[in-house]
């Protein structure tokens, strides 16, 4: 049997990559997989090359990068939002402004529809245009404000979902002009406002979990090996278990959650508080109860900064590890 490329081995691959001397043994596993077939789940072959091309960028060889992202639109045309703008990001860097300015502006009505699409904005300031990324930020927002104000009749759930969008074009907006070292315009204001308001509202719910159960790799499968019964109520991979609370504190924070954050369990610990309880382990009230004695290091904040390690303890960055999980 040949030897199949996981979603676990890409990921690990995409961390050793970080600053390593010698990428290319990386990148050939990586490529090779994809070529002679053997990517272990079909739907990862765009992530196995998108984590090539990341590590050739980061490597300064933005040529081959190129290269890899297109061939990663090709491999899965039908959710290629993503590949196309890391595309576009490195078409600008390499020169190649009339090309790379058209894939971007081709996702661009994405920043209207999409919450996650603010990478879009980041291609664009990574390669030195924060200022027409700010625009596409402002003008994202002019007509989503526009649209709200002029449907009043629109459904809770579009309401929901506008509110989110303005949520994080403000929040993207408010950074952006920070790290240019603009002063507050009424937008900045609208932001600060905003999240002052989540803070509050929060604050004033205190029942929604800011903090949510996570179990490290070992710890999960140790967990389930331990009390067999979760699993019914845990997914059936970790993979599975680290895209869950992505996806649920991405929804948090989509409603106005702020201060929000992992806690992070062991199997000994929770049998441990489950005894001095005198309460069973297995039950959803005790590891919620669990979760909220943790403090300390066993407390990891939410999101992490794009290029910083990922919650999850992978190694990987954060944009190249959870995040995208929870687009899937
Ligand atoms: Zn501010
Ligand atoms: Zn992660």
């Amino acid at each position: 049997m040949p030897e199949l490329l996981t979603a676990d081995r890409i990921e690990e691959i995409g961390s050793l990559g970080v600053n390593s001397p010698d990428p290319a043994p990386l990148i050939a596993e990586l490529v090779g997989a994809v070529d002679e077939g053997r990517v272990a789940d079909p739907a990862d072959t765009g992530y196995a090359l998108l984590v090539a091309a990341d590590i050739l960028e980061q490597a300064g060889d933005l040529a081959d990068a190129l290269t890899l992202a297109t061939r990663a639109i090709a491999e899965q045309p039908d959710e290629d939002a993503y590949a196309r703008s890391v595309r576009g990001g490195l078409l600008l860097r390499l020169g190649r402004s009339d090309e790379g300015m058209a894939e971007l502006t081709a996702l661009r009505p994405l920043l209207e529809t999409n919450p996650n699409a603010t990478y879009l904005v980041d291609e664009l300031a990574d390669a030195g245009h924060a200022e027409l990324a700010m625009g596409w930020l402002t003008e994202a927002l002019d007509a989503i404000l526009a649209r709200t104000r002029n449907q009043q009749h629109e459904s809770e759930d579009a309401q929901d979902e506008a509110a989110a969008m303005i949520y994080g074009l403000a929040q993207r907006r408010h950074n952006l002009r920070e790290e240019m070292g603009l002063p507050h315009d009424e937008y900045d204001n609208l932001a600060d406002r905003l999240r002052a308001a989540s803070d509050h509202a929060l604050d004033a719910l205190d029942d929604g979990p800011a903090t949510l159960l996570f179990w490290p790799q070992t710890e999960f499968t140790a967990l389930l090996l331990r009390w067999p019964t979760l699993a019914d109520s845990y997914p059936a991979t970790w993979d599975e278990h680290r895209a869950q609370i992505e996806r649920a504190l991405v929804d948090a924070s989509r409603m106005g959650g702020a201060d929000l954050g992992v806690a992070v369990g062991t199997v000994a610990d929770l049998a441990a508080f489950a005894d001095s309880e005198g309460s069973d382990p297995t039950d959803e009230e005790t590891q919620d109860e669990y979760a909220d004695s943790l403090t300390g290091s066993d407390l990891r904040a939410w999101p992490p900064g794009r290029n910083d390690a990922c919650w999850c303890g992978s190694g990987t960055k954060y944009k190249k590890c959870c995040l995208p999980r929870s687009r899937g």
